[in-house]
């Protein structure tokens, strides 16, 4: 990759396909991988990364909003998309653009069908979401009957699957709470085969589920995390390769005196003379405010300079006192070289909060 010139996110093809090749390499080659690409793709590029692992034979994307779905089709994603939480206003185009919903109440369900019908649909795909433990979205067991009901009066709909999303995959302190999850699933998901009388799609794991709970991999699973490179947990990261990285240049150096600060509020105030490098992003490209607080680092020619003062809208600066470097220099804000679950870490956050909040005016860089 040629060195950076300007703040650029910068995604690795080749990288991604590693990771779907590694993880579907830890499944059986029958079950089906649905990839998670919401959120533009955890924070990189939704239809690049979907046109890409379509053509490596994916055989499902998931995507949180309606909208996130019609953006995939219209960038030529052909294979079935799952939509995690439609909002109803929008069940009539998320059935023109064939997207397919995860459904989570009755009132949702009835909702859907009405509009299946309306639309003159014939078996149209859905997805029922349980809640198993996790307690945000989802049906319970008792509410099976009623599902039934509700479905077998009519033929504009047909349930294709059946979910239930995990708390604690990564955790290997909630074995117990995950496999009473597990347990309850398998119970729904019996009750809801004897009910319907055919086999559904069952799907339950996430990236880490699919490291820890391979004997869950039922008929599909739902990866994100790992997809992008990073799988919770410092074992199945060294298998994996991040896919993106954010780099950056050093607008300005300045020369400081002891005693004088930097940044806004005063925050950060030097106690020798010190060499601080501006660079040219900030807490509105996703480097929040929390990154300021003196334990996170960037890499600038192979060494680590904090980041030094309240952070700014469009600007960080960075101690580059010990560092060799000048102005046009590349930085490394994370990446490969720096992973994300490191520099997120620094602020108590996590790599999926660091990725998705990356700003959409940083351009993406693909090869
Ligand atoms: N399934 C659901 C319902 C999700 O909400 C998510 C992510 O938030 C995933 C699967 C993918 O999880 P991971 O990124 O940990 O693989």
């Amino acid at each position: 990759m040629a060195k950076a010139t300007e703040t650029v996110l910068e995604i690795d093809l080749n990288a991604l396909v590693h990771n779907y090749r590694y993880l579907r390499s830890r499944i059986r080659p029958e079950t089906k991988f649905m990839a998670v690409v919401k959120a533009y793709g955890y924070g990189s590029d939704a239809q690049e990364i979907a046109m890409c692992l379509q053509q490596a034979q994916v055989d499902y994307f998931a995507v949180a909003y309606v909208n996130e779905g019609i953006a995939l089709r219209k960038a030529g994603i052909t294979i079935p998309i799952l939509v995690l939480h439609p909002q109803k206003v929008h069940f009539k185009t998320l059935i023109e653009h064939n997207l397919e919903p995860s459904i989570y109440s009755h009132a949702i369900l009835e909702q859907f069908i009405r509009t299946a019908q309306e639309l003159g649909k014939l078996a149209y795909p859905i997805h029922l979401k349980f809640n198993t433990g996790l307690n945000r979205l989802g049906f319970t067991y008792a509410d099976l009957p009623k599902i039934y009901t509700a479905t077998e009066a009519q033929h504009a709909i047909k349930v294709k699957a059946i979910l239930s999303h995990l708390a604690a995959t990564e955790d290997r302190n909630e074995t117990e709470y995950t496999q009473l999850q597990l347990n309850r699933f398998e119970a729904i998901c019996n009750k809801a085969e004897t009910l319907f009388g055919y086999k559904l799609i069952k799907h339950v794991l996430n990236t880490s589920g699919i490291i820890n709970y391979p004997n869950a991999q039922l008929d599909m699973v739902r990866s994100g995390i790992g997809l992008y490179g990073y799988g919770n947990d410092a074992t199945i990261d060294a298998d994996l390769i991040p896919v993106v990285t954010l780099k950056t240049i050093i607008a300005q150096k300045h020369t400081i005196p002891a005693g004088e600060s930097v940044g806004y509020n005063r925050k950060y105030v030097s106690k020798k003379p010190t060499v601080t490098a501006t660079l040219p992003l900030g807490h509105a490209d996703g480097i929040g405010r929390q990154y300021g607080q003196g334990n996170t680092f960037v890499l600038i020619n192979g060494q680590l300079a904090p980041i030094v003062g309240n952070v700014c809208m469009d600007m960080i600066m960075v101690d580059v006192t010990e560092i060799e470097c000048e102005e046009g220099d590349e930085v490394i804000i994370f990446g490969k070289k720096l992973p994300a679950t490191e520099f997120s870490g620094t602020a108590d956050t996590i790599s999926y909060e660091l990725l998705t909040g990356i700003s959409q005016r940083i351009p993406r860089v693909i090869y």
